[in-house]
Parts: structure tokens; C-alpha cells; sequence
């Protein structure tokens, strides 16, 4: 991939002064930082690009360098560009390390963009559901009791005996975050995390809810009615956001994530959409004819046996099959023919046949008309 050039990536001229290379830097910065950005690799690229940028330009020598020889200059930046240890390391400043409150101090202080504290998030829970294939194919509303952490009734989540009952948390002086700053080799490294004491609220409880004892949340269940669409398949994951584990201090509930379990059908197959089913029918049938029932998952289906028929014929049943996720698509129920030939045989039974292996009709005559297995199931699995 090749590199933007530093002044294009700052988005500033080539004459720009230190001041305009610092605070084009500092917006970029702002703009792509990864508290703002979380889980957003374009941003961090971005992030990390604006980072290399100013690590050249503002250093007059790297940048006269790089006026004259462009990325060849030897000062081309941290091969492979910089990761974000060294970034924070090296532009500690910027981020608003010094004291006396900068306008960068509430964002790179890891709270909330609105520049609030730091609200406590719940955890997700998984469950597993199990579905039958007909559950499935119809799609069902589950009740389903959840174990979890739920919001404290008495405090109303605050974890507080009463509305009084807070003071400005001493750790952190009701910022939600505490600093640290160590001395590295690169130069000083600031590093900011949510305050342990209040647990980000800023606030410190000096009496505590006597049921959940000051946290808020504590262990207990909900029935949850989860809707589960029609067409659903084995393993896929459906989430409900906000019906997690609660938070502690009336923080944000964490997802109820639904991992489904297909308990296979005891006749009837899954093929995706399709529903598989093994007819076993009689040879006087195949060559007779008959009208015959079969399961659906909706209920039993009468098919026609035309004279004639061989084994190995599929039937289709179209629309039996399994609709498709967020669709009108239906899939079928294909219809697998089996003839079955008989084990034991009574004695007059015997004779008949005995009769009959001779009549020509009963020579078989493979390939003549009929489209072989492979064919056939090209013709339904494709
Ligand atoms: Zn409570």
C-alpha cells in the first residue's frame, strides 16, 4: 500500500507552521481516536496515519528531510507504521496530559463523548434454545427464565439507601477516571481507566442499599419472551439488546444473546431450506400405482404413486419445505422413493412371483427413459 503524503494525511500546505501541523494533528486525532471509534479498524488506520504524519512534521529536521526526499529520506516513519502504545507514549501531550483541564482532558480521559462519566455497562449472557423442526419452520415465540443480574428494585439500580446517600467519590473527584503517568524511555506515558472506587460513576455511596449492598444489580431471573423468526438453522446467534446481565449504578444492560439448537427430527430431513423425506413403498405399488400419505412438517400429505414408478424417483412437495430467513422463499419437501422388496415370503406367495420372473414386463430395462441417480439429484440439489 502506498503512503499519503504527510502533508496531504494533516490535511495542511507545505509552508504550514508548527501551531497549524499541531492542531490540524490534534483534530484528527480527536476525530479518529479509538475511545471515539471502538472496533473501527478504518478509524485506527486513520488514526495511526495522522500519528506517523505528525511524528515527521512536527520534528523540523524528519520534516526537512522529508521535504527533500519524500518517503525515501530514511525518516520515513516507524516501519510498518506506529502502534498505539507508542503513539499515546510519544503525544501524551496532546492528548491533554498537562494539567488545568485542556479541552482534550474529558475525551482522551476515556469518558463518554457527550464529556460525562463513564457509564458501567452490563455483561452479555448466552443462552442455548432448542427448536424443533417444525418450531422452526413456523417460527415460534419462547418464554424462557433467565438466570441473571437484574437492576435492584428497592435503589432503583443506584446501589444508595436513599437519594442522599452519595457523595463526589474521593478517588477520582467525580470524574469517573483516574490518570496515571509512568516515565518510559520515550517520554512520559499517561494512561487513563475507570476509576475502581466509584466504578465510573463519580460518585461514592456513604449508605448502601441494604438488598444488593451498594451494587445495584444482583443475582436473580426474568422470563423473557424471545420471538424467533421462521427458518432459523443450527448455531445461528440472535441477540436482544439490552436483556443481558444488568449493570451495576443503573448502568447500560448488557445483550441476550440466543445461540439455537435444531433437535433433529426423528423421519423428516433438513437439507437448508429443503425438508428430506425416505418413502418406502411396495413394488406391487411402484407398478400399480396408489395414493399414498406422507409427514410434512405441516401435517400429513397425500401423494400420487403413478404406475410404473422406479426407485430412487424424488417427489417434490413444493412450498413443505423451510421458508427462508427475512424472505417469502420457501423451500420443499423432497420426496425420496424406496421400493421395498420383500424379505419373507409365504409359500403361495413364492409361486406368484415364480410366475411372474419370466413375463418380460419384469426384466428390467435400466437407463431406457429414466434419468439416472446423479441426474436426478442435480436436478433437486442444485
Ligand atoms: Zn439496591
Amino acid at each position: 500500500m502506498s503512503k499519503r503524503d504527510y502533508y496531504d494525511v494533516l490535511g495542511v500546505s507545505r509552508s504550514a507552521t508548527q501551531a497549524e501541523i499541531k492542531s490540524a494533528y490534534r483534530k484528527l486525532a480527536i476525530k479518529y481516536h479509538p475511545d471515539k471509534n471502538p472496533n473501527n479498524s478504518e478509524a485506527e488506520e486513520k488514526f495511526k496515519e495522522a500519528a506517523e504524519a505528525y511524528e515527521i512534521l512536527s520534528n523540523p529536521k524528519k520534516r526537512s528531510n522529508f521535504d527533500q526526499f519524500g518517503f525515501g529520506g530514511g525518516f520515513g516513519g516507524s516501519q510498518g507504521g506506529m502502534n498505539m502504545d507508542d503513539i499515546f507514549s510519544q503525544f501524551g501531550d496532546i492528548f491533554g496530559g498537562a494539567a488545568g483541564g485542556s479541552p482534550f482532558d474529558s475525551f482522551f480521559g476515556g469518558a463518554a463523548s457527550s464529556g460525562g462519566r463513564r457509564t458501567a455497562r452490563g455483561s452479555n449472557l448466552r443462552i442455548r434454545v432448542k427448536l424443533t423442526l417444525e418450531e422452526i419452520a413456523s417460527g415460534v415465540e419462547k418464554k424462557i427464565k433467565v438466570n441473571k443480574n437484574v437492576s435492584c428494585k428497592p435503589c432503583n439500580g443506584t446501589g444508595a439507601k436513599n437519594a442522599a446517600a452519595f457523595s463526589t467519590c474521593s478517588t477520582c473527584n467525580g470524574t469517573g477516571t483516574v490518570r496515571r503517568v509512568t516515565n518510559t524511555i520515550l517520554g512520559q506515558m499517561q494512561t487513563s481507566s475507570t476509576c475502581p472506587t466509584c466504578n465510573g460513576t463519580g460518585n461514592s455511596i456513604t449508605d448502601k442499599c441494604e438488598t444488593c449492598h451498594g451494587e445495584g444489580v444482583h443475582k436473580g431471573e426474568e422470563t423473557i419472551s424471545i420471538n424467533i423468526p421462521p427458518g432459523v438453522t443450527e448455531g445461528i446467534q440472535l441477540s436482544m439488546s439490552g436483556k443481558g446481565n444488568a449493570a451495576p449504578h443503573d448502568g447500560i444492560p448488557g445483550d441476550l444473546i440466543i445461540v439455537i439448537d435444531e433437535v433433529p427430527h426423528e423421519i423428516l430431513k433438513r437439507e437448508g431450506i429443503n425438508i428430506v423425506y425416505d418413502l418406502y413403498i411396495s413394488f406391487v405399488d411402484a407398478a400399480l400405482g396408489t395414493s399414498i400419505e406422507v409427514p410434512t412438517i405441516s401435517g400429513k400429505a397425500k401423494i400420487k404413486i403413478e404406475p410404473g414408478t422406479q426407485a430412487g424417483k424424488i417427489l417434490r412437495l413444493k412450498g413443505k419445505g423451510i421458508p427462508e430467513v427475512n424472505s417469502y422463499h420457501r423451500g420443499d419437501q423432497l420426496v425420496y422413493v424406496n421400493i421395498w422388496t420383500p424379505k419373507n415370503l409365504s409359500k403361495e406367495e413364492k409361486a406368484q412371483l415364480e410366475g411372474l420372473r419370466e413375463s418380460n414386463n419384469f426384466k428390467p430395462q435400466p437407463r431406457k427413459g429414466e434419468k439416472s441417480f446423479f441426474e436426478r439429484m442435480k436436478e433437486y440439489f442444485d
